[in-house]
């Protein structure tokens, strides 16, 4: 990535890359090679929020080569503290790009995390989609620390895939990835949070017309009302930015 790329802001301690969608999916396949792990991570204003008073998490979401900027939220406070991102990043639509891309190099892709059924049914449709994908395997995100997790993580190394992608809900699949890093052996991790249960129907995303006018949170608060109580961290992260913003 040439240095423009790799200018990084920061966003309440937390890196975020200042990267468009071409110049992220462009890392992001230049790294298929490289023998070691890579990860991305995908900071939306609650993931950025979570890391500003959970040192634990911020270890784990800071140790990522990657922070896209995932969603309007995070570019709107890069903006407000004068260091602009170019735009929005956001993980499914890059989580795509990748599939596709490696569908023209037949590349290998394993999927771990979602309910069971969700995780076969999200593998299938990108079979289906996507011909040229090596979907080498996949397995849900409910299994237990210790001897299964040792299976899941023999099974990830077995498999051999170019991608990994993990989707064990914001908060444990960033610190799931910083902690087995080591272990999995693949060149290339994302943690794309709900995105299986959209690749396989399961959810919807917003309408495109809601996307546009940045409303995908408005859409995913009116879907699923109990998420209400995790959304006040969108308001607390912009009173956060504003306060920040106003001490430069
Ligand atoms: N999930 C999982 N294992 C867990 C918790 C969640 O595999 O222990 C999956 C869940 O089934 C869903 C995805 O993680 O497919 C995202 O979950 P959620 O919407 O809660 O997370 P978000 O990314 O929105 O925080």
């Amino acid at each position: 990535m040439n240095d423009l790329a790799r200018r990084r802001v920061d966003l309440l301690g937390v890196p975020v890359d200042a990267v468009t969608m071409a110049e992220a999916l462009h890392w992001a396949l230049e790294q298929l090679p490289t023998g070691e792990t890579n990860l991305i991570f995908t900071p939306n204003p609650e993931i950025v929020y979570r890391a500003w008073h959970d040192p634990v998490f911020y270890q784990a979401l800071t140790s990522a080569d990657l922070l896209v900027p995932d969603g309007i939220g995070v570019v709107w406070a890069a903006a407000r503290l004068g260091q602009p991102v170019p735009e929005r990043v956001p993980g499914y639509d890059l989580m795509i790009h990748l599939l596709a891309a490696l569908a023209r190099r037949h590349g290998r892709v394993f999927f771990l995390g979602a309910r069971p059924e969700v995780v076969q049914a999200a593998a299938q449709v990108a079979s289906r989609r996507w011909p040229g994908l090596v979907v080498t395997g996949y397995h849900h995100g409910y299994f237990q620390p210790g001897q299964e997790e040792q299976a899941v993580l023999q099974k990830i190394r077995a498999a051999a895939p170019d991608l990994l992608l993990v989707a064990l809900g914001a908060g444990k699949q960033e610190e799931w990835l910083a902690f087995h890093r080591a272990e999995l052996q693949v060149p290339l991790a994302i943690a794309v949070g709900g995105s299986f249960d959209v690749l396989a129907g399961i959810t919807q995303r917003a309408p495109t017309w809601m996307q546009r006018l940045h409303l995908e949170w408005l859409y995913r608060l009116l879907r699923q009302p109990s998420r209400w109580r995790r959304m006040l961290a969108l308001p607390r992260f912009a009173w956060t930015i504003i306060k920040a913003g106003a001490k430069r």
